[in-house]
């Protein structure tokens, strides 16, 4: 039986993380995938959605060509297999380049299915394609073995497609119905409405996107209005086939209604991906959807064996999972316990207009807070290229100035929200940023507008 200082589960952003912390610090590790290396987010999440994202926004720019001083008298039409070549090959190219650092990190990834057993051991199925069971053990395991998507359990679940079926292309619909306007829902609600889609969302809750500052979802809403139909407080209650399309049966609070659509997306959520992982087998404590519980060193009750990811729950973001893998990897390699500082998690969303992120909103009760704005209608950038709607509103507290959130609208502003996150974790005053020199003309200037107009709003009051 093959022994390694540490086993990791699943090759996703956190297990990849994992395996190449430790190995970084020389101990020897095996990393084992039932699929692809890179998990969700590279094959089947981040990476082939924003691939397919940028070819509506090339498309929606043609359509709009007149707008840019553009002629342009031929035809144009999305090319669906040309689309899903695109995609493999960013998805090949990453994943490539990926596995050549795991290996070149020295890290074994063993293909197959893992199971755990008692006495720090992983039972692997199938392993590299072969029949046959092998067993391996390790002083450290780390559970990485992500999430999948949930469908609602309905009468006709079944015609359904999940995010990962329906990033596979096989057709480019005339319509289609979203159930579920969070952020994957609506980035798919996005793409399709770009390409010329007739697009329904429904949504169970009051509002989509429920994580966002209401003030910036107003402005989307404004921005969108038109692009796609949004039906709030509605739950679905049935799907069923009904020649090449399909009726979806929905309950909006008073009624009973019907929307018959060509492809039904459920995009409501994520389970944990740990059903056949054996948590039961060696007393692993999980909550009843089960996502593991971890202590703040990300070790389960189980002495010795570690979790992150997906698989713990939270937001489920890779940028939370890569940094979850380096700190489970470290506390489990170096006896020491990882460093307990509190983060910023930038979140962001996909659409057009982009909407990103990072520290408190307006919900959250905190001392008395100052904001500042700055809306894109002034930003150069912005209107040189063609799309001057949107606004970077600051939150500061008060007292002191010292900046608590971030949140923008706008095109791009997903690359600048990082910005956002030095700003809150560095421990930043609006006084500060606002002297900060930005690049003109680019849309980080509003950033320092925002900080202004919140120093201004401080010294005033
Ligand atoms: C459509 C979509 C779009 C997304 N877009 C974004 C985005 O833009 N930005 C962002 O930050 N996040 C995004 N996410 C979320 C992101 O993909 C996840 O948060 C991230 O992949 C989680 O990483 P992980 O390592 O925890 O799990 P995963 O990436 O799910 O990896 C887990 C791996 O474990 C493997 N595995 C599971 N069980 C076993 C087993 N028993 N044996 C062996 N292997 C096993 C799986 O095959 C998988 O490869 C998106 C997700 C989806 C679905």
């Amino acid at each position: 039986m093959k022994t390694y200082d540490l086993i990791v589960i699943g090759a996703g952003p956190a297990g990849y993380q994992a395996a190449l912390e430790g190995a970084k610090n020389g101990f020897s590790v095996a990393l084992i995938e039932r699929k692809e290396v890179g998990g969700t987010c590279l094959n089947s999440g981040c990476i082939p959605t924003k691939t397919l994202l940028e070819t509506a926004k090339v498309y929606k720019k043609m359509t709009e060509h007149e707008r840019y001083a553009v002629q342009c008298n031929g035809e144009i039409k999305i090319d669906r297999e040309g689309l899903i070549k695109r995609k493999e090959d960013v998805i090949f190219k990453l994943r490539e380049g990926l596995r050549m650092l795991l290996l070149g990190a020295g890290i074994e990834i063993i293909r197959g299915e893992a199971k755990l057993q008692e006495g720090k051991r992983v039972l692997i199925s199938g392993r590299n394609g072969d029949e046959g069971k092998d067993v391996i053990i390790a002083d450290k395991i780390i559970i990485a073995s992500g999430s999948s998507e949930l469908v609602p359990d309905v009468v006709g679940k079944e015609y359904m497609k999940g995010s990962t079926e329906v990033l596979e292309l096989d057709s480019i619909p005339k319509s289609v119905c979203i159930v579920g306007g969070g952020v994957i829902g609506m980035e798919f609600a996005h793409f399709y409405s770009s390409i010329g889609c007739e697009v329904k969302v429904i949504e169970a809750l009051p509002d989509i996107l429920c994580n966002v500052d209401r003030q910036l979802l107003q402005t989307f809403k404004n921005i969108t209005s038109g692009a796609y139909d949004v039906n709030v407080e509605c739950i679905v209650k049935a799907v069923r086939k009904k020649g090449d399309c399909f009726e979806v049966v929905y309950e909006d609070g008073e009624s009973e209604k019907t929307l018959t659509t060509d492809m039904v997306i459920a995009a409501v959520g994520r389970r944990a991906c740990t059903e056949n992982l054996g948590l039961n087998d060696v007393g692993i404590l999980h909550d009843d959807k089960g996502f593991i519980l971890v202590d703040e060193n990300f070790e389960t009750n189980v002495k010795g064996i570690y979790a992150a990811g997906d698989v713990i729950g939270g937001i489920m973001l890779a940028h939370k999972a890569f940094d979850e893998g380096i700190k489970a990897s470290y506390s489990a390699l170096s006896d020491n316990g990882c460093e307990h500082v509190k983060k910023t998690i930038p979140q962001c969303i996909y659409t057009e207009p982009e909407i990103a992120y990072a520290g408190i909103g307006e919900e959250i009760e905190t001392n008395k807070k100052v904001k500042g704005y700055c809306n894109l209608a002034s930003n150069g950038r912005s209107l040189a290229s063609g799309a001057d709607s949107g606004m970077v509103k600051v939150i500061a507290d008060a007292e002191n100035g010292q900046i608590l959130g971030i949140h923008m609208i706008g095109e791009n502003v997903t690359e600048i929200i990082g910005s956002a996150v030095y700003a809150i974790d560095g421990e930043f005053t609006v006084d500060e940023v606002a002297e900060f020199i930005m690049p003109h003309p680019t849309v980080s200037e509003a950033v320092r507008e925002a900080a202004r107009d919140c120093k201004s709003k401080m010294e005033r009051s």
